[in-house]
């Protein structure tokens, strides 16, 4: 689970165990090595946010009551049902209660969930309800820290006030810390907020004589942390910071090789257990390490771009975008680098960033995302020795060793298999009967669902039959009412069956299958591709004619071999293609055709 990333297994055991024995519940809250097959275990659920981890971590009491609360409704907690979530309360998108909601409830494998406060579910009334059905739906108990569990009226009426009172409190905390920040920063102060990596958050405060009230007289980041020569000293968050401009700005590092180094060197990572790459390109964008920090100066946003999903998944605030500049308020903070290197380092980041991603595919590499790594399956990645025109594909899980799946293929697959592909595949598509022996496997395939869908027909008509005839016999008294039910409920239940497989069925017709009509016009354009001369072709239109194939490229691991898969139906080629040492063309599924403008679109 993602918890591991921002927080260790081990410190989360800890945690866990330390929980168990304050509540003296060690035999029920946490407890390893329990048969998870079996159903009566409850779960816990705590969540905090990155923030509130990092600047007031609450995860121990919050554990602590999840163990007594256990105790107390003497229930047993498996370790592995101690869920832990990094993340905010604005939605129920978090790895942890995803897995509860689509693994642990639907299938029952837990008879009760303890959350220790309402906030720690979500600050949406909404989201609670949504919880609470579904938890009522499985039958699965739910017990709250703070608030009455019962499914009667008035406890389901105190939630709501409990679970609104939350969303005001967040709501109401966000603005008055807007407001009280921007006002601290026109007053020469810091915003009261956790200082960027590399400083301090430092407030000198008095507490006022009658009111007893607290008074920030000065607020400001200290440098994390400078020698006696007042520089920073080796090893500390500030000299990471300035090293890693040194590194990317000066040095032209990339921020791939900057957190190899940081892990090798065994310096701590904000946040995460390790650094990885996007923690270094994070610290390079922030403004503020020039001296000039920025306040209320971005704020994330929709991307218009994706689909909205479930309601209670909240809507995805993936993209980082500038609020107006008159929201946006400056602070003097110490400078942990000059402005130029500061531009130099963005700038390098920027230049690296092209020539991949969506921008600007510059390598060109035909079988790009089409490359399978055959140990993990995952698609290859490309990339182009410096300096040549030399390409290649390789498995990215392998050179990213923070991801939690890591992958251990380390070999190259070079570029000049795109040419050797590219024959392979103009081999098979200039085969005269290749094209007649798709369709062909492609219409019987239809052909049989067609059949099977008759024969769950005949079956569902013989079985009305047969319920008329008990209905018959019982009239005329042939049958206890017993021996009625049972028998109409048997054959109902096989009705019900054969129902059921015939809309199954119908519905990979329906996705799967070619019609004769589809299935010609597919034929038309497919032999018009063969007929133009495939191997002169411009890249552009192998890239089109790979799409449209929906080629997928398995190297074996040794790299003398590869699997040539295509969504097409290719088994009899298959067959001779392999006795003569020729790639070997797998089968796949079918296309579609939007008839209008015969465009072939590969099925999702
Ligand atoms: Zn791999």
């Amino acid at each position: 689970m993602a918890t591991t990333e921002f927080m260790s297994k081990e410190r989360l055991d800890r945690y866990i165990l330390e929980a168990a024995k304050t509540a003296a519940y060690e035999q029920g809250f946490g407890v390893a090595g329990c048969d998870l097959s079996l159903r009566y275990w409850w779960a816990a659920y705590a969540r905090q946010s990155l923030r509130e981890q990092a600047e007031n971590d609450r995860l121990a009491e919050y554990l602590l009551t999840c163990a007594k609360l256990a105790k107390q409704a003497d229930v047993i907690i498996p370790r592995e049902y101690v869920i832990y979530d990094v993340h905010t309360s604005e939605d129920l998108d978090r790895p942890g209660i995803g897995w509860l909601r689509t693994e642990l409830m639907p299938r029952r494998r837990v008879s009760g969930i303890i959350i220790p406060t309402l906030g720690r579910l979500s600050m949406d009334d909404y989201h609670r309800q949504a919880f609470e059905k579904e938890c009522q739906y499985y039958g699965i108990r739910f017990i709250y820290g703070d608030a009455p569990s019962g499914t009667d009226i008035g406890s389901m009426f105190a939630r709501s006030g409990i679970s609104l009172g939350n969303y005001l409190r967040v709501e109401t905390n966000r603005k008055s810390a807007l407001a009280g920040n921007i006002g601290r920063i026109l007053a020469g102060k810091v915003p009261a907020q956790k200082a960027a990596y590399g400083y301090i958050y430092r407030v000198d405060k008095i507490f006022e004589p009658g009111t007893g009230k607290a008074k920030v007289l000065r607020a400001w980041w200290q440098v994390d942390e400078l020698g006696p020569d007042g520089e920073p000293i080796y090893g500390t968050a500030a000299w990471t910071v300035t090293q890693i401009f040194i590194w990317i700005g000066d040095e032209a590092r990339t921020a791939y090789w900057v957190a190899n180094k940081l892990n090798e060197l065994g310096i701590r990572a904000p946040y995460r257990t390790s650094w990885a790459p996007t923690t270094v390109i994070d610290i390079v964008h922030r403004r503020c390490y020039t001296g000039e920090a920025e306040y209320n100066a971005n704020s994330r946003v929709p991307n218009p771009d994706k689909p909205l999903g479930d309601l209670t998944l909240g809507i995805k605030r993936t993209l980082l975008r500038p609020k107006p500049d008159s929201e946006k308020v400056i602070f003097k903070v110490p400078a942990l680098t000059t402005k130029e290197r500061w531009l130099r380092a963005n700038n390098n980041l920027r230049e690296r960033g092209r020539g991949r991603g969506k921008q600007g595919k510059t390598i060109r590499a035909l079988f790009r995302t089409r490359m399978l790594c055959p140990r993990c399956g995952k698609p290859m990645s490309v990339l182009r020795k410096r300096g040549t025109d030399q390409v290649y594909y390789f498995c990215r899980a392998h050179y990213r060793p923070w991801l939690q799946n890591t992958c251990t293929f380390n070999r190259f697959v070079p570029g000049t298999w795109d040419d050797e592909i590219w024959g392979e595949i103009c081999t098979i598509m200039g085969t005269d009967t290749w094209l007649e022996q798709q369709f062909s496997v492609e219409l019987s395939h239809s052909a049989d669902l067609e059949k099977l869908v008759r024969i769950e027909q005949l079956k569902v008509s013989q079985m009305k039959l047969r319920v008329s005839k008990v209905q018959e016999g019982w009239e005329k008294g042939f049958y206890a009412a017993e021996e009625v039910q049972a028998k109409l409920a048997e054959h109902r239940q096989a009705v019900a069956r054969a129902e059921a497989e015939i809309a199954r069925l119908q519905k990979q017709m329906a996705s799967k299958g070619l019609s004769p009509l589809e299935a010609e016009l597919l034929r038309q354009e497919l032999k018009a591709l063969r007929d133009r001369n495939l191997m002169e072709s411009a890249y552009e239109e192998k890239v089109d004619l790979v799409a449209k194939l929906g080629i997928k490229v398995l190297p074996s691991e040794d790299l003398k071999s590869r699997k040539i898969l295509c969504r097409l139906n290719l088994t009899k080629v298959n067959d001779e293609k392999e006795q003569s040492g020729f790639a070997k063309v797998m089968l796949g599924s079918a296309y579609r055709i939007r008839t209008g403008d015969l465009l072939l679109r590969p099925k999702e």
